[in-house]
C-alpha cells in the first residue's frame, strides 16, 4: 500500500508570505503522511494550521492525532499553538520529538504557550496532550514503522524513515541536516545506509553551492549535497525542502536547475522535485 504525503509548509527559518513565494509557499515546515487510515504529521511549523483544519474536515480521524517533531527550533514548532485539534474536547494529540539535553521536550512545547508569548496556556487546552521524547532507533508510532537517526544540526535533531507498520521505509524526512559537516565527522556513510531502499527522500536543500562557504555550522545543506546523498543511497525521488527565506520562486527555480546539473555531473537516475506547498505525493 502506498503512502500519501502532503506538503503543508516547505519554508525554513521564518514564514515568507507574499507575491514572490506563491508557487513554493511561505509556511514553515509541516508534512503529513497517511496510509489511508491514520495520518502522521511531521513537524509543527506554521503549515500545521491548515493541516489541522484539513484533518478536522475528515471527521473522527482528527480526534487521535500524532505529531512527530524533527526538533524544536521555531520554524518546526511555531504553528503548534494554532493546531485546531488541540482545542477540541475529546481529542488526543500525541507529540513525539527528540530527547532534549536541557529542558524537557514538554517544557519547550509549553514555553510556546507561556503567557508572555501566547494568550492560551497549555493547561487550558480542551484536548488531551501527551508528549514523549524519543531517541535514534526503531519505533512504532501511530501504526507506522519509524526509524530515527540523529542529524547534523545545532541541538537535538532527528531524521525519520517511515513505512507502514511492519513494512519497509517508503518516505525519509531529513530536514535541518548539514551534509557537509557529516563528511568531516564521518557520518555521511551512515546517512547513505539509512536511506537505502527508500522511495522518496524529503531533504534539507537550503542553499546553492556558492552560498555554502558562508554557512558552515548553520546546520543545513545545499541542493547539490542532497542530490549526492540521494544518488549514493539509490532513492527514486528527492524532494528539495526547507527553502531559505531569501529565496523567492524564481530563485528556487534556479536551485532546481542547479540540482539537476549536479545529478547529470554525478550520473545516475533520480527524480528531483522542489517542495511546493499544497503538493501531494505518493510513495
Ligand atoms: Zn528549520
Ligand atoms: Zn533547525
Amino acid at each position: 500500500m502506498s503512502l500519501t504525503v502532503q506538503l503543508w509548509g516547505t519554508r525554513g527559518s521564518i514564514p515568507t508570505p507574499g507575491p514572490d513565494t506563491i508557487r513554493y509557499g511561505g509556511n514553515t515546515a509541516c508534512v503529513s503522511v497517511s496510509d489511508g487510515d491514520t495520518t502522521l504529521i511531521l513537524d509543527a511549523g506554521t503549515g500545521i494550521r491548515r493541516c489541522g483544519r484539513h484533518l478536522e474536515r475528515g471527521g473522527p480521524s482528527a480526534q487521535r492525532v500524532t505529531v512527530l517533531l524533527s526538533h524544536t527550533h521555531w520554524d518546526h514548532l511555531q504553528g503548534l499553538p494554532f493546531f485546531p485539534p488541540l482545542y477540541r474536547a475529546g481529542s488526543h494529540v500525541t507529540i513525539l520529538g527528540p530527547r532534549q539535553p536541557g529542558p524537557s521536550l514538554e517544557s519547550v512545547i509549553h514555553g510556546q504557550m507561556a503567557p508572555a508569548v501566547f494568550p492560551v496556556p497549555a493547561a487550558a487546552l480542551a484536548s488531551r496532550v501527551t508528549v514523549t521524547e524519543i531517541d535514534a532507533g526503531d519505533h512504532e508510532v501511530a501504526g507506522f514503522s519509524i526509524r530515527a537517526i540523529g542529524l547534523c544540526h545545532p541541538g537535538a535533531t532527528l531524521g525519520y524513515a517511515i513505512g507502514p507498520a511492519g513494512g519497509a521505509a517508503r518516505l525519509a524526512y531529513l530536514t535541518d541536516n548539514e551534509l557537509g559537516a557529516s563528511i568531516g565527522s564521518g557520518r555521511w556513510p551512515a546517512f547513505v545506509r539509512f536511506l537505502q531502499g527508500t522511495d522518496t527522500l524529503v531533504h534539507d536543500a537550503m542553499y546553492f553551492d556558492a552560498e555554502l562557504a558562508g554557512r558552515v555550522g548553520w546546520g543545513h545543506s545545499s541542493a547539490s549535497e542532497a542530490v549526492q546523498v540521494a544518488l549514493e543511497a539509490g532513492v527514486r525521488r528527492l524532494v528539495l525542502f526547507h527553502h531559505d527565506p531569501s529565496h523567492d520562486d524564481e530563485t528556487l527555480d534556479r536551485l532546481l536547475e542547479e540540482a539537476e546539473r549536479s545529478r547529470v555531473r554525478h550520473g545516475g537516475a533520480l527524480d528531483i522535485t522542489i517542495a511546493a506547498e499544497d503538493t501531494t505525493l505518493h510513495c
